[in-house]
């Protein structure tokens, strides 16, 4: 593969320890980087682009998602903005309309979103299933799913099907289910919260996907305080989402872990919700990571960008924690150390912001600033 010199970078973000944030540096990258340093120092490349004092950063890493769905949830949208309480149970909506689509819709559908996502720099992105909850429909999301994701997670167990037996279903998520997706997944998840699976089920979930060696991740604390945190520490998830109601303890249990905290601060608000304590979870020393959510009920976004300037302007996070939450603690959250970070042998994930610094990303709430994207040196736009 041919190599790419970037000069001119104003600010880069490498989230590399020795490295730092370099000012007037060069990069130099095929699919991986290849070195990183002052621009005076750079040395030759097939190719040279001048970014003319433009910030780069490593792409985002958004390491929650549900985009394999057809469908839309305007109304329900409506009807909460008129004051109407989330409740878990809307999710049986978009189910209704995954099941009917064909696999063409549900694929393209998919497409168009993380088309979405790349072009606003995103470059590694987590999706799950859940929107199936047969064998079949399940199986076949994780199919779509990993034909476009870097990572899959089995969310069968994201909410009892109407009409099912909640106990029952659970046998056959642990069950039948497991053993059909397993093969299509890294990872398994489960949506421990009133209205959905409680700590009982949601253990027998978490246990049967680690013994078919899948990782964990829990949605926990989404509508209230409750079992999720604590759980996912115990079993070592390597990242627990939401986390937006949190007691002392689970805190102190994030903090002692290598659990990461996910924050979804778009879904938060579009639920109308508190905002995750963040900065009581930065300052216990508690690993933060933020994604997007992105899902037709609850967070219909894939902009990074907005969580980013929310944690900032509205959790009290630095521009730096919030980058980094976005970036390298997303791909702790996969478990993934080739990607949200621009070490020398990382994959050449770069994000080219229209801007001198990262800080714009807050300073100017809103505004598109992607410049520009190589995915594993390829250029996305
Ligand atoms: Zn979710």
């Amino acid at each position: 593969m041919s190599s790419t010199l970037v000069t001119g970078i104003g600010e880069l973000t490498t989230n590399d320890p020795e490295l730092g944030r370099l000012a007037d540096a060069a990069l130099v990258f095929t699919d991986r980087v290849e070195w990183v340093g002052p621009a005076s120092s750079a040395p030759a490349a097939d190719t040279r682009i001048d970014v003319e004092g433009r910030a780069v950063l490593p792409g985002w890493v958004d390491s929650h998602t549900h985009l394999v769905f057809a469908g839309d949830r305007t109304a329900e949208f409506e009807a909460r903005m008129a004051g109407q309480a989330y409740a878990a149970g809307g999710i049986a909506v978009t189910v209704g309309a995954t099941r009917e689509a064909s696999d063409d819709e549900l694929a393209a559908n998919l497409r168009r979103l993380v088309g979405e996502a790349v072009a606003q720099g995103t470059t590694t992105i987590e999706t799950k299933t859940g929107y199936g909850l047969t064998v079949e429909d399940e199986v076949r999301s994780a199919r779509i799913a990993a034909d476009v994701a870097d990572e899959v997670t089995f969310l069968g167990a994201h909410l009892v099907p109407p009409g099912a037996d909640a106990d029952e279903y659970v046998s056959l998520v642990v069950g039948g289910m497991l053993d059909a997706v397993a093969p299509h997944v890294r990872w398994a998840d489960v949506f421990c919260e009133r209205g959905a699976f409680d700590a009982d089920q949601s253990r027998a979930v978490l246990e049967a996907a680690r013994a078919k060696g899948l990782g964990l991740r829990v949605h926990g604390n989404q509508l209230g305080e409750g079992p999720g945190v604590g759980l996912a520490v115990e079993l070592g998830a390597a990242s627990v989402d939401h986390c937006t109601y949190l007691s002392a303890a689970d805190v102190d249990a994030l903090a002692h872990s290598s659990t990461v905290a996910t924050l979804l601060p778009a879904c938060d608000l579009s639920t109308r919700q508190s905002l995750p304590p963040a900065r009581r979870l930065l300052d216990a020393g508690a690993t933060v990571a933020l994604a997007s959510n992105c899902n037709p009920g609850s967070s219909y976004t894939t902009s990074m960008a907005y969580c980013i300037t929310t944690a900032v302007l509205q959790m009290h996070l630095t521009i730096e924690e919030a980058v980094t939450a976005a970036t390298l603690s997303g791909a702790k959250a996969l478990h993934r150390t080739d990607v949200g970070h621009l070490s020398p042998g990382a994959r050449a994930d770069v994000h080219v912001l229209d801007a001198p610094s990262t800080t714009h990303l807050a300073y100017r709430p809103g505004v598109p600033l992607t410049h520009a994207v190589w995915r594993a040196g390829v250029r996305q736009r």
